[in-house]
C-alpha cells in the first residue's frame, strides 16, 4: 500500500479520500487554490501545497503544478477525486510518466470512453445494448436529418464530446431538427472544441440507472445499481441504491452488461456505467441501452457504499497498489436501501441560480451520512461547484430510508445563504417518487408545487417578531407604561412583506398579531412560544432572522432597514449578473420591446448556464453584455429604459 497520496481535488470529495487514506495509516497531501487556503480539505490534510490562483484553470486544472507538488512532497500516488482532471487521459499519463500512481484507469481505457460515438460503438461490438440512433462520420445535416427520421422522433441530438448535459437537444419532428442541430453544435463547439454530434432515440419515460463496477485491469465485478433519475437540468438532484422496483432479472442483465463494458477496456479500478432505462411499462430486461461510462468515482457513490457496506475509495487504494479486488462478485449483497441528497447553495425558484454566501450557521443531525467539504463559518465562493453537502440515509427499506432522510433535512440548520433545502424536502415527498416511479422528467413536470415557497406558518412568524423586538433588541426592555406598547414588526419572507405587532403583557408573556391572528407568547428563559409548539432554534443576524424550526422547516426572513429606499429604485432597471461567469448569448437588442420574465443574456458559472430574466416590461435602453465577455458579480449587462413618470 501506499505511505503517502496526493487528493488532485478540493472540496467534500477531497476530505472523503483523506477520511479512508487516514483510516489505511497513509499520509495525505492536499492542494488549493488561493480561494480554498483556510479550506477543510486542507486542514483535514497532513500536508498541502498551493497550486494557483482560484480560476480552475490556473489551479485545479493545471496538471504540471499537481504533479510537481506530488513529487516535491514525496507522495507515491495521485486521486483525482471526480470533476477536474479525473477523466482527462493526457493528465493520467503524465502521472505515469512521472513515476506515480494514477488512482483510477489506465489512459487508454479513459480514451476509449472519452467520446459518446466511439464508446457506444465500442460497446456495441462488446455486446452492451446501446440507444437505438447513428453515431457515424458523416455529419451532414442532410445525412444526420435522414438519420433522425429512420430512428424516428422524438430524437435527442448529443455532442459526442458531451458532458453536464451541454450540447444536448431534444427534437420532437423534422420542422425542428436543423434548428436544434445548428444549436447543439454551436454549444459544443464553445463548450468542448468539438461540434461533432450522434443522433440517438428519445426513450420515453425515461429512468437514468447506473452500474457501479470495479475492476483489476483484465476482470470485473458490478456493485449493483443506483437509480439517479430525480434531474435538473440534466443534473442530479437525489440518488437511490437499489433502483426502486428492480427486478432481479434485470439487475442481473444490467449487471453484466456493465461488467462486459468494463472488460472489454481493460478497465481498472472505480467507474461507472450509465443507462438509459424505458420505464413505459415498468423495468423490463430488455429495455436498458448504455449511455456512458464515466471513468472515475461517482458523486453518488455513497449509497452504494451504503448497501454493500464497503468503502469504495479503500478499493481503489488497493486495487491501484497493486492489490487484487477485494472481493468476487458472489461475495457481493445488497443490504436495505439508501438516498443521498445533494445540498446546494442555490435560489431554486430563480431557475436553480447558485448563490454564495458566508455559511453562518451549518449543522447536521446524527442518524445520516454528511459528506461534505465546508464548515459553520466558510463560505461558498462563486469560484467552484456551489454543493454544500451530501446527506445519505440507510434503512432496512425504501420507506425507512427516504423517512430518513426527511428528518435529518428537516433538521438541518443552514444560514447565510440560500439552498435548496425545502426543495429537497418536498422532492421527498412527490407521490411519484414515494411511490417508487421517478423518471427523468419528474422535476421539471412539477416544478411549480415543488418550488412553491411554503408561507411562514403564523407561529413562527410570530416568534421571529419578537425575537427582533425582543430582549437586547431595545423595543421590549424597560417598559413600564400603564398602557400596553404596540410595536410595528416589519419582516420580508422573500419577495412577500410580513408585518407583525408586539404587545408585551409583562412576565414573560406578549401578544402577537400575524395577517390578523392573535396569538400570545410565553418567554421560557431566552425563548419564546407560542402556543404548543416545540419552540424553534433562532439566529439572529445584522438585516437577517432565520428559524430553525424542525419538521416545520427552515424559514428566513430578511429585517429591511426603514431609511434604505433605495435599493428597490435602482435595480428595477438594470439587469446584474448574479456572480462571475462567462456570457453564452445575449438574446435582446437596445431599443427591443420586452415584458416581464423574458430571456434577456444567459451566462455561465459554477458549470451550469443561467438566463437572466427582464425584471419587468419595458424596453431595452442598453445592452452592455458581450457574447463571450468574462463579467464579474453585479455588473449591469442590460439596461432597461427608466419607467414612465
Ligand atoms: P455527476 O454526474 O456524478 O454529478 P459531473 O461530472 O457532472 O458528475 O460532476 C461531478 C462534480 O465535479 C461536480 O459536482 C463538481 O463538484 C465537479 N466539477 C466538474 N467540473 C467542474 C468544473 N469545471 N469546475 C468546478 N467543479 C467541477
Ligand atoms: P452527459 O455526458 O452530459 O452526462 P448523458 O449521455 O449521460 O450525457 O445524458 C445525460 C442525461 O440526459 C441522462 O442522465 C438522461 O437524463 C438524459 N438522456 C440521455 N440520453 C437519453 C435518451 N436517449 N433518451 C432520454 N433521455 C436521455
Ligand atoms: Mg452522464
Amino acid at each position: 500500500m501506499f505511505q503517502r497520496i496526493l487528493i488532485a481535488n478540493r472540496g467534500e470529495i477531497a476530505c472523503r479520500v483523506i477520511d479512508t487514506a487516514r483510516r489505511l495509516g497513509m499520509e495525505t497531501v492536499a492542494v488549493f487554490s488561493d480561494a480554498d487556503a483556510g479550506a477543510r480539505h486542507v486542514a483535514m490534510a497532513d500536508r498541502a501545497v498551493r497550486i494557483g490562483p482560484a480560476p480552475v484553470a490556473d489551479s485545479y486544472l493545471r496538471g504540471d503544478a499537481i504533479i510537481a507538488a506530488a513529487q516535491a512532497t514525496g507522495a507515491q500516488a495521485i486521486h483525482p477525486g471526480y470533476g477536474f482532471l479525473s477523466e482527462n487521459p493526457d493528465f493520467a499519463a503524465a502521472v505515469a510518466r512521472a513515476g506515480l500512481v494514477f488512482i483510477g484507469p489506465s489512459e487508454s481505457a479513459i480514451r476509449a470512453m472519452g467520446l459518446k460515438d466511439a464508446a457506444k460503438a465500442l460497446m456495441e461490438g462488446a455486446g452492451v445494448p446501446v440507444v437505438p440512433g447513428y453515431h457515424g462520420e458523416d455529419q451532414s445535416p442532410e445525412r444526420l436529418s435522414h438519420e433522425a427520421e429512420h430512428i424516428g422522433y422524438p430524437v435527442l441530438i448529443k455532442a459526442v464530446a458531451g458532458g453536464g448535459g451541454k450540447g444536448m437537444r431534444q427534437v420532437e419532428g423534422p420542422a425542428q431538427f436543423a434548428d436544434a442541430l445548428a444549436s447543439a453544435r454551436r454549444e459544443a463547439m464553445a463548450a468542448f472544441g468539438n461540434d461533432a454530434v450522434l443522433v440517438e432515440k428519445y426513450v420515453s419515460t425515461p429512468r437514468h440507472i447506473e452500474v457501479q463496477v470495479f475492476g483489476d485491469g483484465t476482470r470485473a465485478v458490478h456493485l449493483f445499481e443506483r437509480d439517479c433519475s430525480l434531474q435538473r437540468r440534466h443534473q442530479k438532484v437525489i440518488e437511490e441504491a437499489p433502483a426502486p422496483g428492480m427486478p432481479e432479472e434485470m439487475r442481473q442483465a444490467m449487471g453484466q452488461a456493465a461488467v462486459r463494458a468494463a472488460e472489454a477496456i481493460g478497465y481498472s479500478g472505480a467507474g461507472t456505467v450509465e443507462f438509459i432505462v424505458d420505464a413505459s411499462d415498468g423495468l423490463r430486461a430488455d429495455r436498458f441501452w448504455f449511455m456512458e461510462m464515466n471513468t472515475r468515482l461517482q458523486v453518488e457513490h455513497p449509497v452504494t457504499e451504503a448497501i454493500t457496506g464497503l468503502d469504495l475509495v479503500e478499493w481503489q487504494l488497493r486495487v491501484a497498489s497493486g492489490e487484487p479486488l477485494p472481493l468476487q462478485q458472489k461475495d457481493l449483497f445488497i443490504w436495505g436501501h439508501a438516498v443521498e441528497a445533494r445540498l446546494y447553495a442555490e435560489d431554486v425558484p430563480a431557475g436553480f441560480l447558485p448563490a454564495t454566501g458566508r455559511l453562518t450557521r451549518l449543522r447536521f443531525p446524527d442518524g445520516v451520512r454528511v459528506e461534505t467539504g465546508v464548515r459553520e463559518g466558510d463560505a461558498i465562493t462563486p469560484w467552484y461547484d456551489p454543493m454544500i453537502a451530501k446527506l445519505v440515509a440507510h434503512g432496512p427499506t425504501r420507506e425507512a430510508a427516504l423517512g430518513r432522510l426527511s428528518r435529518a433535512l428537516a433538521a438541518t440548520q443552514v444560514a447565510g445563504c440560500v439552498t435548496n433545502l425545502s426543495f429537497l424536502s418536498a422532492l421527498l415527498e412527490q407521490g411519484e417518487f414515494r411511490a417508487g416511479h421517478p423518471d427523468t422528467g419528474l422535476i421539471e413536470r412539477n416544478l411549480p408545487g415543488l418550488t412553491q415557497a411554503t408561507p411562514p406558518p403564523p407561529e413562527v412568524v410570530a416568534v421571529a417578531a419578537l425575537a427582533v423586538a425582543g430582549p437586547g433588541q431595545g423595543a421590549l426592555e424597560g417598559f413600564h407604561l400603564w398602557a400596553p406598547l404596540t410595536r410595528r414588526v416589519d419582516l420580508l419572507h422573500g419577495d412577500s412583506a410580513i408585518p407583525a405587532l408586539v404587545t408585551p403583557l409583562g412576565s414573560g408573556e406578549a401578544l402577537v398579531e400575524v395577517d390578523g391572528q392573535q396569538m400570545r407568547a410565553c418567554r421560557d428563559g431566552a425563548a419564546w412560544t407560542v402556543g404548543d409548539r416545540i419552540p424553534a432554534e433562532i439566529l439572529l443576524e445584522p438585516g437577517r432572522v432565520t428559524m430553525f424550526a424542525g419538521p416545520q422547516g427552515t424559514h428566513a426572513f430578511q429585517i429591511p432597514d426603514p431609511l434604505d429606499r433605495t435599493v428597490e429604485a435602482s435595480s428595477a432597471d438594470e439587469v446584474l449578473s448574479p456572480m462571475p461567469g462567462i456570457v453564452r448569448a445575449v438574446l435582446v437588442e437596445t431599443g427591443q420591446k420586452v415584458a416581464r420574465g423574458d430571456r434577456l443574456v444567459v451566462i455561465e458559472a459554477m458549470k451550469m448556464e443561467h438566463a437572466l430574466a427582464a425584471p419587468r416590461d419595458g424596453r431595452v435602453a442598453e445592452v452592455l453584455a458581450e457574447e463571450g465577455a468574462q463579467v464579474e458579480a453585479g455588473l449591469p449587462l442590460v439596461r432597461l429604459e427608466p419607467r414612465d413618470g
